[in-house]
């Protein structure tokens, strides 16, 4: 398909509110004009001008199988013209949402028992609010609500969601968060640490906290603890040594539920299919979407533990039926498209790629960025890294916010042929390639990089 490039660039400007977007500077041309994405395939992606792009980022954290998977387009097509919609209402379903949601409660981690659609995380989590406000309705604890979630954690954007988010440029201007939501301490130990502690004991005191704060709410105040596996956007940061474990005993005491939000670490990103079970998590409800579908189509899930679905079905008859749900929940084509990326994820065992060639890259971003004097860590698990840019190594001080060093170097990488996000929490280069990611091209995934971190470390110095 030919297109006309300035006249895409001008209905776009003119029509489209982008997120993340600063609306003025793109509004007058400032930013310049929008990049239109025309092509992927592998881990590359192609503009409307024929430059090519690694994606270091698989889109956002999301396209774990790589752009151009003819399968799941087939899978696709197949399931539209055999029946591109229906609903899940009032017990209808298809063959693809019913092995799909076997497949789920059979490769999820923890005692799962039942599978709710959504279309985004953000949705996924805000049914998980849901969930844990009806349960303890049904329980008889009407007072258990609040849910706690970390500073620099990531949920989403939708109301609930982007409240448990916990970045404050997330909730300014926009009224949030709830007060339902409470935020701890984040699992950092970089930041985080006093002197001289150790990670176990950082991840001692921050479950001790969490201990003091729900006794502080009163533990019949407190329904739920959500949190990733890995943080996220907020800064790709594998929890500190012996954080999970201390973290599930203090809930266990409180007899409050996990939500394991694997949204990013589903499905293989860690090394491990799911991110619980790299850390030995035990949730009671998990969200899953981007990997779900290799963001082929649209498409998360709310899955829901033994222990929180029986008392949704003890409290059946006494309520009547569950009154949540979506026009597009369960979509055929979604759970269609889900079913073909899970066969790939299975048959090219992507869980063991990322580890594989994760070690790779995890090694490879030590020994080239570890010691440059403008960083002060490198850090990540599986097909997921980071790097953390400071001004005073030593002095373990951040650059002035206005030298916008972050920016720069995601800059200097695009410039360079490389996708790789600067991260909204301090100056942070984050990667997190598709699962189907080659030792060869972490290497000109980290050739890129380092030519683009040193050529603004001159700037700098
Ligand atoms: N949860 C996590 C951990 C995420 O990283 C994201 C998105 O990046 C979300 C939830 C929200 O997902 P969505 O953007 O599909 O609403």
């Amino acid at each position: 398909m030919t297109i006309n490039i300035k006249e895409i660039c001008e209905k776009d400007r003119n029509t489209v509110l982008h997120p993340f977007t600063q609306l003025k500077d793109f509004a007058s041309g400032k930013l310049g004009d929008p990049t239109i994405v025309e092509t992927g395939k592998g881990i590359r992606i192609q503009d409307a001008f024929g430059n090519h792009l690694i994606d270091g980022f698989a889109g956002l954290y999301c396209v774990n199988v790589g752009y151009g998977r003819t399968e799941v387009a087939e899978a696709i097509s197949r399931q539209a013209y055999r029946l591109a919609y229906y609903h899940s209402y009032a017990a209808h379903t298809t063959d693809q949402l019913a092995i799909l949601s076997d497949r789920l409660v059979k490769m999820a981690p923890g005692k799962m028992s039942k599978v709710f659609y959504g279309m985004s995380g953000s949705d996924a989590n805000e049914t998980q609010a849901k969930l844990v406000w009806y349960y303890n309705n049904l329980r008889g604890k009407p007072t258990k609500k609040k849910i706690i979630s970390r500073e620099r954690g990531y949920h989403g954007c939708s109301v609930v969601s982007g409240s448990m988010t916990g970045m404050s440029f997330y909730h300014d201007h926009m009224d949030l968060p709830l007060p339902h939501i409470v935020h701890t301490g984040a699992p950092h130990h970089y930041w985080g640490a006093n002197a001289n502690e150790t990670e176990r004991e950082f991840a001692a005191r921050r479950a001790a906290e969490l201990d003091q704060l729900i006794e502080e709410l009163g533990p019949d105040n407190v329904g739920a603890f959500i949190a990733e596996p890995v943080l996220g956007t907020g800064g790709i940061t594998p929890p500190p040594e012996g954080y999970w474990e201390a973290i599930q005993a203090v809930l266990k005491k409180h007899d409050v539920l996990l939500i394991a939000d694997e949204v990013i670490t589903g499905f293989g990103r860690t090394g491990s299919m799911f991110g619980s079970q790299h850390y030995g998590i035990e949730p009671d409800l998990i969200t899953v979407a981007k990997g779900l579908t290799s963001a082929y189509f649209p498409l998360s899930a709310s899955i829901v533990g033994e222990k929180v679905y029986n008392v949704l079905e003890e409290g059946a008859d006494r309520v009547g039926a569950f009154s949540h749900g979506y026009t597009y929940s369960g979509h055929p084509i979604g759970a269609a498209a889900a079913n073909a990326v899970l066969d790939i994820v299975e048959k090219e065992d992507l869980p063991g790629n990322a580890k594989e060639v994760g070690a790779y890259f995890q090694k490879q971003l030590k020994e080239k960025f570890a010691q440059l004097p403008i960083v002060g860590e490198v850090r990540g698990v599986g097909l997921m890294g980071a790097i953390e840019f400071v001004g005073d190594r030593e002095g373990k001080k951040r650059f002035d916010p206005a030298l916008k060093v972050g920016a720069r170097i995601s800059k200097a990488a695009r410039d360079r042929g490389l996708i790789a996000r600067a991260m909204p929490h301090g100056d942070i280069l984050g990667f997190a390639p598709p699962l189907v990611t080659t030792k060869d091209e972490v290497d000109e995934i980290v050739a890129i990089a380092e030519s683009a971190v040193k050529s603004v470390m001159d700037e700098l110095i």
